[in-house]
């Protein structure tokens, strides 16, 4: 059997770590079993959903390498919807229920006082054709809820093993709203079905309504997919990330941070797994070393600090190639020697164009030993620089003057860059030229 995956975003807000987190391990599973992904928008809430989030959610994926393989929207799709509402409704599962908002906040408050769970208390289903029509003729509107068997549904789940959802403590879902638009539990059993969807793989969050689902999918005669819900993401301190999400949308890691859509994947895939967290520089191989499971049960912890770390890494082991033209876009091509020589300095890419000013100029000397600086302007190697000139030049400069160490170096560093730290002056002085250097040693 080929399977067949699907992420589905509603496109209500920015997508971040913890969406993404959910279509990588959609796409690795796709990909290292030569199945389908599918990226479905879930856009049956008219009024939240938007143009611009749905294109960005589109972009986003797109930059991290998440490419699906068919895609739709689910506001394209109401008729479908609604036959399917039709024929749980003939077959008595689906049932109108009018209680207002304030009349089951307050059943819960009497339930709750009791020492009982909230669970509704199922009192729409005994109203006769006369209350209903009361109901209606009041003015009032229905929402409709599907009815739950009020057996335990149990599945085994590629994340979390043998798992079981009493359905005897739930309340029925409400699958339809009053204005007549949907939650998202019936269209997703609905689509999932029709697509032919073998495996949902989504946040542990879904756990709950995976039970409701579950007898969904049998109701309309359709195959029960795999499911795998994945703990959630926590903040590095084990404290909810949500509050943070905003901060954590991947545009805002592209655009304002400047991160590498490798080092995202490279974190997201390894969180929460047995395997160490490296920096990777292609998808494949974390294809290759996928599988459920080595995912743990308990939440991952989502560190910023952590991607800043493979973010360098990232960075450190790209070729002058892979970054030639988004050097180019900012102003900092420098050619591949200049790649070499800043890249082990880079935490984001952004920071080649310091580098590249340090070289290109312009630069303020900072030379706090006018006579040491004039002792190393004469002593500079004649012709052009090459990578040994720093090593000839220093230690002429050794023996000229008795100094070492960062006596030695940190004055012409300083004097030919400006700054106390960079990068490696051997690979430095060279690209700079000697034109250049002398230049800013006699400033
Ligand atoms: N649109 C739903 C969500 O984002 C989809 C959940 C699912 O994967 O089934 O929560």
């Amino acid at each position: 059997m080929t399977t067949k995956v699907r992420f589905a975003p509603s496109p209500t807000g920015k997508l971040h770590v913890g969406n993404v987190r959910t279509a990588l391990t959609n796409v690795l599973y796709a990909r290292q079993t030569g199945g389908t992904f599918l990226l479905r928008i879930d856009d049956t809430d008219l009024e939240r959903s938007t143009r611009a989030f749905e294109d960005g959610i589109r972009n986003d994926l797109t930059w991290l390498g998440l490419i699906w393989d068919e895609s739709f929207n689910q506001s394209d799709r109401f008729d479908t919807y609604a036959a399917a509402a039709q024929k749980l409704k003939d077959m008595g599962l689906l049932y109108p229920a009018y209680e207002t908002g304030e009349e089951l906040d307050r059943k819960r408050k009497i339930q709750r006082a009791q020492g009982k769970p909230p669970v509704y208390d199922r009192a729409a289903l005994s109203l006769t054709d006369e209350q209903k029509s009361a109901y209606e003729a009041e003015g009032r509107k229905p929402h409709w809820r599907f009815k739950l068997s009020g057996k335990p549904v149990s599945w085994n789940d590629l994340v979390r093993g043998e798992t079981t959802i009493e359905t005897s403590s739930l309340s029925d879902p409400i699958l339809i709203r009053e204005d007549g638009s949907y939650l998202y539990t019936l269209p997703s059993v609905v689509d999932d079905i029709e697509a032919g969807i073998t495996t949902i793989i989504r946040g542990e969050d879904h756990t709950t309504n995976s039970g409701a689902q579950i007898e969904i999918f049998e109701a309309l005669g359709g195959k029960v997919p795999d499911f795998g819900h994945q703990a959630l993401l926590v903040g590095a301190d084990g404290g909810k990330l949500s509050k943070r999400l905003g901060t954590l949308a991947i545009e805002d890691l592209r655009e304002v941070e400047g991160f590498e859509p490798m080092a995202i994947l490279s974190l997201l895939a390894k969180i929460g797994t047995s395997d160490p967290i490296e920096a990777f520089t292609d998808i494949q191989t974390l294809i290759d070393q996928f599988s459920f499971d080595k995912f743990s049960r308990a939440p991952a912890r989502f560190d910023p600090e952590e991607l800043k770390r493979i973010n360098a890494r990232v960075l450190h082991q790209l070729d002058y190639a892979d970054v030639r033209d988004r050097l180019a876009a900012m102003d900092a091509d420098g050619g591949e020697a200049f790649w070499h020589a800043v890249a082990p300095n880079l935490e984001r890419l952004s920071d080649a164009r310091t580098w590249h000013t340090l070289i290109e100029g312009p630069v303020t000397p900072v030379i706090e030993e006018a006579d040491y600086i004039a002792q190393a302007a004469a002593a500079l190697p004649e012709g052009e620089l090459t990578a040994e000139s720093w090593g000839i030049w220093t230690g002429s400069l050794k023996e000229i003057t008795g100094r070492k160490g960062k006596a030695l170096f940190m004055p012409l560093r300083m004097a030919l860059t400006g700054e106390q730290h960079g990068p490696d002056m051997s690979e430095l002085l060279p690209l700079i030229g000697r034109d250049r250097a002398l230049d800013r040693l006699k400033a």
